[in-house]
């Protein structure tokens, strides 16, 4: 709150200054018919409360008569960010990080923007209240952020000027709605979240109502005396009472959110557009990539990957000259090209590899991709198979694809066409190597007990 109330004061720019607990605001012309005085003399803490000194708590004379004054203004606040940075092309040069190219140009353009912060109030209502101060940004790109993280108090203190009206940007009354139905929506969803955790509690003080009340109707009840004859009608009303005041007791514990604009302030900003040529190491092709420099933070945003749509931290260039992100791009284990579509990329069933479209091979056994190092032919019949599915035959060693691979009936083991024997009696293959192996006993069959030739 006291950070609401310094905002507040510093939007309005009245004078704040500390005295211990105390702090006083110098208020002008306007403020001093809102307040009624000509300063305020602020504390925060009960106990430090003295007879010239005004509390603040929600639901104070000061906040109250804040809101009240922000909103009959619908207050609006106009004020330009300093800029504390010039950008240079080394220095670009240096925080553009590109993992296989070269920037070859930089072009630097200065662009009027701004950001609108909206500041909502929150009111949950249920049987017990309570609210909150929600400050959210959004930048002419139409990102909502937290306003707080970079418009900090500090820089609303030192770093912004008060302007009268607009000056440099092309911002509509229009654009100003749309943020706020923009910040509006995301105050809602975030209103919504905390309202879950509010939730539970309420639930708990109803359940322990609705005990009590109870409690209290069937002992009611019990004490009436069956043999009266006005017991029914008495029960009656008992639990007419009772359902009426459970319906009341549910009523009362609904949550209800309450959103309310206070302000909202906008600050006029430059941003610079950063056009960088980069150039393909292999390939020696330029490309260009736009990014925006702060002057504010000195930082420079490379904004989102076009391939991924995450926001780019490392750039790479495409053998075939597009641009996409480290996260998003891999290297082809065959062709060595570089691609920029990570999703679509196929990876070896065995290994684990990347490859390219061009360079995948499917196995014809299980219809994965896989490489060419974990992929062969059939020695029988040609067909493409990977590693795991490529049987070889005990007896002379031939690669087998699943088609052109049979199993010994009685040891388990592969075996090409031509090292197999069928028993001429129940149709069972064997390997040549099993039946050479039982020969001296007779060439029995193991399933059908008769000869296997
Ligand atoms: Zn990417
Ligand atoms: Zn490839
Ligand atoms: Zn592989
Ligand atoms: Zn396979
Ligand atoms: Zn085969
Ligand atoms: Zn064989
Ligand atoms: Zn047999």
């Amino acid at each position: 709150m006291k950070e609401f109330v310094q905002n507040y004061f510093s939007y309005t720019g009245a004078e704040i200054r500390q005295e211990g607990d105390v702090w006083i605001v110098d208020l002008d012309e306007e403020l001093e018919k809102v307040f009624s005085q000509k300063q305020l003399r602020l504390v925060f803490d009960p106990q430090a409360v003295t007879e010239d000194t005004e509390l603040v708590t929600h639901g104070s004379f000061v906040l109250n008569a804040m809101y009240a004054y922000m909103q009959s203004r619908g207050n609006k606040a106009v004020s330009r960010l300093k800029e504390k940075h010039k950008p240079n092309r080394e220095d670009i040069a240096e925080a553009v990080r590109i993992e296989n190219g070269l920037c070859s140009d930089i072009k630097i353009k200065k662009i009027h923007t701004a950001d609108v912060l909206f500041n909502f109030k929150i009111s949950f209502l249920s049987d017990e209240k309570t609210e909150e101060m929600y400050h959210l940004g959004i930048d002419r790109q139409g990102v909502v952020f937290d306003a707080q993280s970079y418009y900090t108090d500090a820089v609303m203190g030192q770093d912004l000027e008060p302007l009268t009206q607009l000056g440099g940007t092309d911002l509509t009354r229009k654009d100003i709605e749309i943020y706020f139905r923009e910040c509006l929506k995301a105050a809602s969803a975030k209103a919504q979240n905390h309202a879950k955790s509010l939730q539970n509690d309420i639930l708990k003080r109803l359940h322990r109502n609705i005990t009590r009340i109870k409690g209290y109707y069937t002992a009611q009840i019990e004490e009436l005396h069956r043999n009266q004859l006005t017991y029914e009608e008495k029960r009656l009303a008992f639990e007419r009472e009772y359902t009426h005041k459970l319906q009341e007791e549910i009523h009362k514990h609904q949550l209800k959110i309450v959103i309310k604009l206070i302000n909202f302030h906008v600050i006029e900003r430059s941003d610079y557009e950063v056009t960088v040529t980069l150039v393909n190491k292999q390939t020696r092709e330029e490309q260009e990539i736009k990014m925006i420099y702060d002057p504010f933070t000195c930082h420079l945003d490379p904004g989102l990957c076009p391939s991924c749509q995450a926001l780019m931290e490392t750039i790479v260039v495409t053998t075939d000259n597009a641009i996409a992100c480290k996260r998003c791009s891999y290297h082809c284990v065959r062709c060595r090209k570089r691609f920029g579509d990570l999703p679509h990329a196929y990876t070896c069933s065995v290994c684990g590899d990347y490859l390219c479209p061009d360079c995948v091979t499917i196995c014809s056994g299980c219809r994965k991709p896989v490489c060419e190092k974990h992929s062969d032919l059939c020695d029988v019949g040609n067909e493409m198979n990977c590693t795991e599915c490529l049987k070889v035959c005990t007896v002379c060693g031939k690669r087998l694809c699943q088609d052109h691979t049979f199993y010994c009936t009685a040891t388990r083991q592969p075996i090409c066409y031509e090292h197999r024997i069928i028993c001429r009696h129940c149709r069972r293959i064997y390997s040549t190597a099993f039946v050479e192996n039982i020969e001296k006993n007779g060439l029995i069959c193991p399933n059908c007990n008769h000869s296997i030739k």
